[in-house]
């Protein structure tokens, strides 16, 4: 096991399904307690506790809408009722939704912006509140999008250019208290959330244009979400790290 994470308590954002569920799998199976978090999916949620319970770890489920203030709020009560501290914090909750410049509206803007940047600094903020003297880690699931920026995407793409900026800021102001904050930037993934477009045209140029031939699964993420994690990554902080096959844009 690369890392042993027995004791420490992971809260993972938007687990019910994708690329949190996975995440939430992998940290339990390195020995994390995890706050499986969900918007809408409780289904979702409960099967991910049930899996991981399965496999003798320990998790719960914990519904919040992180697009609003009071429910990551929320969010961390639960988890500080339910284990007491946080050790690790994965902001992963996130949407897309493409859309060319002329469909572009305050609407669009503003749910992205404030479920992919405002929800995630509100839960660092708060899990930072429960973070022990020997500090913890961040990682804020950003995308290759952040810094290749992609066309009918400028809302999306700009959530994630914050999210990195927003790391780099936060691994200095934070550092001081050994809270590491690193970003791991997917390229195109399998998920539920790609399911409608996965299967075409968009997601066949993508692997072939990815220098290790395929389009990634979650676990390719929660791998390098699992190495930030833990102490093997302990010297690493303000990075962004692209988690993509090589491909870029
Ligand atoms: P997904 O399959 O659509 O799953 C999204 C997860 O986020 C679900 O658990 C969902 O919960 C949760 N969520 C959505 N809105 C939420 C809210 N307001 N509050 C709390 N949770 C919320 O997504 P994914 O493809 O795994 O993507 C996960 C992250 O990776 C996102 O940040 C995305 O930008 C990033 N990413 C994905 C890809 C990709 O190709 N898949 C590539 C690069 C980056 P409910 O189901 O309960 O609503």
């Amino acid at each position: 096991m690369a890392s042993d994470l027995k004791g420490k308590v992971a809260v993972v954002t938007g687990a019910s399904k994708g690329i949190g569920a996975a995440v939430a799998r992998q940290l339990a199976r390195a020995g994390a307690s995890v706050v499986v978090n969900y918007a809408s999916s409780r289904e979702g949620a409960v099967r991910v506790v049930q899996a991981i319970e399965k496999e003798g770890g320990r998790a719960v489920a914990v519904g919040a809408n992180l697009a609003k203030p009071e429910e990551v709020a929320h969010l961390f009560d639960e988890t500080r009722k339910a284990y007491g501290r946080v050790d690790i914090l994965v902001n992963n909750a996130g949407i897309y939704d493409f859309a060319p410049l002329e469909g572009i509206t305050p609407e669009h803007f503003h749910k992205h912006f404030d479920l992919n940047v405002l929800g995630l600094i509100l839960a660092t903020k708060h899990a930072a509140a429960l973070f022990g003297p020997e500090g913890g880690s961040v990682i804020n699931i950003s995308s290759v999008a952040g810094t290749h920026p992609m066309s009918n995407a400028s809302v999306y793409s700009a959530t994630k250019a914050a999210v990195d900026a927003i790391t780099k800021a936060l691994a200095q102001e934070l550092g001081g208290r050994k809270i590491r904050v690193n970003s791991i930037n997917p390229g195109p993934v399998v998920t539920e959330g790609t399911s409608s477009f996965s299967e075409g045209e968009m997601f066949a140029e993508f692997a072939k244009k990815t220098p290790l031939g395929r389009i990634g699964q979650p676990d390719d993420i929660a791998r390098a979400v699992l190495f930030l994690a833990g102490d093997d990554s302990g010297w690493i902080t303000g990075e962004v790290i692209h988690a993509a096959g090589g491909l870029r844009g």
